[in-house]
This record gives C-alpha cells, structure tokens and sequence, in this order.
C-alpha cells in the first residue's frame, strides 16, 4: 500500500471513531472534549504510525515494553504522547518510565513502588493510572476495590502523580456485561475522588464497547483493532 493510501485509510477511519465518540458524548450529555482517543498501534508497524500525528492524533498505546521502546526510538522526531497500557515487569520500568506520558497498567503496590523509585533516580515524576481487576476476574491483574480502599494511605504517598484509574470489562462479557464493569468502576472512582481530587482520568472502553464506556464516564478510550484492522502488515 502506498503511504497516500494509507492515509485515506486512516482519515477514514479516525473520523469514523471521532464520530462515534461524538454521537456517544452528545448521548450522555459530555462534552467531546473531555474524552481523549489513545489510539493502541500494537498491531501495526512505525510506518503506519508514523501517519498519526499529521492527521491529529497524538496519543498512541502500546501493550509491550520492547514494542514501545523500539518505535518509540525509530519514530522519536515526532509529537507522539505514548501510553504504556499492558501489564509490565519490575525490570523493564527503567528503561520504559522516560518514554512514557501516561501509565495506565500499574496494577500492584510492588510495581508502583518500582516506577516511584525509579522516578526519584532518573529525577522525572512519572504519571500514572491505578489498573483495577474491574471484572472480578481471578487470573486478572489489578487493585481490588476493597484492596485500594484499605491502602490509599500508602498508595497516595508515593513519588508519583496518580492521576485516574483503569479497568477493563471481562472478555467473554457481552450485552449488559461491560456497562455493569464499567458503572461500578465509576462509582468506585466517584467514591474514591471526593476525598482524592487529584484522581481526574478515567481509562475505559476498547474497540468493542468504548461508546458504553464513554455513556458511563470514560476520560480516555484505548482503541486498536477498529483503527487498525486489516493494515497488520503494512
Ligand atoms: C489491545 C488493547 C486495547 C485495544 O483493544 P482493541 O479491542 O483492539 O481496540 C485496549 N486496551 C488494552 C490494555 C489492550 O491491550
């Protein structure tokens, strides 16, 4: 595919899911502006992603530290606000945490602390989500709500700037299934908030259920395979 084909692809399919956005804000009665695409390029190559900021999207998810780093390095001259949004080891915060504008997979205290401490050694304080095991899932990562409830005080003293939480609905979760996940971590974010202002964002809604996650107060969606589909090889 050429590059100008590439890009009609992309402008097609950004205004499809900037529309849809829209309608979904306009729905819940919120302003557009205040729910950020964060586009997951996990599946596509730098060349394909290299296209993004010229058609107004700057902010780019990826789920695998390595991935991040080397289209980070290829693709460095450009505007891009990367999104670490899979679950990461304790080694590979280093070399990630310098990169990165936003964390949305910090799913345990012992990482958490990793990232502070390795905030305060690279001199940088790093900003990121708190990931919630919204789906009740056992194998899943993530606070449990009671959990974070009984360990703010320590969670909110670390050295980093926890803006907001993460969650994910269950995959095999169909009709109802995601918007129940998705209102009951609002309401814990909503309860968690009028003591803790600082926790602004809130990261919910992928491809297939992101205008649910927008009706039931998403700040940030991660989208990929609606972007993305079919281009895995370009
Ligand atoms: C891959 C991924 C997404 C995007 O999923 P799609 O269904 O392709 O939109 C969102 N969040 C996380 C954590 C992911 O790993």
């Amino acid at each position: 595919m050429t590059d100008a084909e590439l890009r009609s692809i992309l402008t097609d399919r950004l205004a499809a899911v900037r529309g849809r956005m829209a309608e979904a804000c306009r729905r819940a009665g919120r302003d557009e502006a205040s729910v950020t695409l964060v586009a997951v390029t996990k599946t596509v190559s730098a060349r394909v992603i290299g296209l993004l900021p010229e058609l107004g999207t700057f902010d780019l998810g990826e789920s695998r530290p390595q991935a991040l780093w080397s289209k980070a390095a290829e693709l460095g001259s450009l505007p891009i606000r990367w999104h670490m949004i899979g679950h990461l080891q304790r080694n590979k915060v280093e070399r990630t945490l310098p990169l990165v504008h936003l964390f949305h997979s910090i799913d345990s205290e012992r990482l958490l602390n990793e990232v502070a401490a390795t905030g305060v050694k690279l001199g940088r304080r790093p900003r990121v989500l708190l990931q919630m095991n919204a789906s009740h899932e056992e194998q899943k990562h993530g606070f449990d709500y009671a959990e974070l409830r009984g360990i703010r005080g320590q969670v909110r003293s670390v050295a980093c700037d926890i803006v907001g939480l993460m969650g994910m609905a269950a995959l095999a979760s169909e009709g109802d299934g995601p918007r129940q996940t998705f209102a009951e971590l609002r309401a814990f974010w909503n309860e968690q908030r009028a003591e803790w202002p600082e926790l602004t964002e809130l990261s919910m809604g992928m491809s297939g259920d992101f205008e649910t996650a927008i009706e039931e107060g998403a700040t940030l969606i991660r989208v990929g395979s609606t972007l993305f589909e079919g281009l895995e090889g370009e």
